[in-house]
């Protein structure tokens, strides 16, 4: 940690003296000064303690990025590792009423929901900006915690680069055909990035892409081949309604686009609600069928109303097939006028969509 109690004060390790004793403010336990060559002056706590807030072991990308990002809020106030007692927390960083976290180290979901609901218990909210071994696994679904909805921009995350000390800002994060697209935008003040966040882009549409496609294709059929549980599971279900799983229709692939939340379960979701597809069923029954198997994971302790997202594909899919003419929606019951034609198999399908699409 960068901040210290000295004397009832809280002190900067860079501005502190050797000869002192210093206390951590969260458990009053004497931390340590360092100051070597490595990492820049920290103070740390003793072997041994127990302290909550022990962040021994800190990196010399956290100390140094909560450094910097003191330098990008600036002008505006900001507070270094303030301990707040009453929920036994210490943000990196506390501006008002928002508290900043540089999240370097892992941490799983339980724990992340715990603290930012430890903030929301104080009328807080918090900003959660990942380091760089994060950015490495940003295609990872254990990366889904860290999303953020920005109405305007979609799903976004925030990385911190010490070495450019900017703010990098990953927006409209879209699975397109089954693969994981976004943009970018980088910061280098606070007031840049507040007020760039009042103009969202006005296009969030990503299109068409016909490579994209056959690799969605090919990767469907690879899960079969290479046995992915879920992938075979979906296949049983499909054989026992005479079809293949690589020879679905081609409009499972035309609504291409949908958020993390659904993600690469689109495309198995679409193939569902084809096989389920009858008369007289009515548009929630078929929701929830379809819905069952895929086992959605709920854990985005950052976003209110994840179900939303979930009904938002769902109906987006069904728009497309009444569009396109297979179904017609009436009083929430669902008829079919024709059943969307399956493929003998993968080498039909690959070779109609090279042709004809
Ligand atoms: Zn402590």
């Amino acid at each position: 940690m960068l901040t210290a109690y000295y004397n009832g004060e809280i002190v900067y390790a860079q501005q502190a003296a050797n000869k002192n004793v210093y206390l951590c403010p969260a458990c009053m336990q004497q931390v340590i000064l360092r100051k070597g060559n490595l990492k820049i002056p920290h103070f740390a706590h003793m072997k041994n303690s127990d302290c909550i807030n022990q962040q021994d072991g800190e990196t010399n990308e956290h100390l140094n990025g909560k450094q910097q990002m003191i330098e990008f809020i600036n002008p505006h106030p900001a507070k270094l590792e303030v301990y707040l007692k009453e929920i036994n927390q210490r943000p990196d960083i506390l501006m008002g009423n928002l508290a900043i976290e540089f999240q370097c180290s892992p941490i799983g979901v339980k724990r992340l929901t715990q603290r930012i609901n430890g903030y929301q218990d104080m009328k807080m909210r918090s900003l959660w900006i990942l380091g760089s071994n994060y950015r490495k696994k940003f295609c990872s679904t254990s990366m889904n915690k860290f999303f953020y909805y920005i109405k305007g921009w979609g799903f976004c995350m925030f990385f911190w680069n010490t070495h450019n000390h900017d703010l990098e800002m990953r927006f409209n994060c879209q699975f397109v055909n089954s693969k994981l697209r976004y943009q970018k935008m980088f910061f280098y003040t606070w007031d840049e990035f507040i007020h760039k966040l009042k103009f969202p882009p006005k296009n969030l549409s990503y299109g068409h892409n016909i490579d994209n496609l056959l690799k969605e294709l090919t990767n469907i059929r690879n899960k079969i081949f290479y046995h992915d549980k879920f992938a075979l599971k979906l296949q049983n279900l499909c054989y026992s309604k005479g079809h293949d799983i690589a020879a679905a229709p081609l409009v499972c692939h035309f609504q291409n686009c949908t958020t993390p939340v659904v993600g690469r379960k689109y495309l198995y979701w679409k193939i569902l609600i084809l096989n389920y597809l009858d008369n007289d069923l009515q548009v929630e029954q078929l929701y929830k069928k379809s819905i069952e198997l895929l086992k959605i994971s709920e854990s985005y302790p950052l976003i209110k109303n994840v179900d939303k997202f979930k009904r938002q594909a769902f109906s987006d899919f069904l728009a497309d097939l009444c569009k396109r003419g297979y179904i017609i929606i009436k009083e929430n019951n669902i008829y079919v006028k024709k059943y969307p034609a399956w493929f003998h198999d993968y080498y039909q399908k690959i070779q109609y969509i090279i042709m004809k699409v």
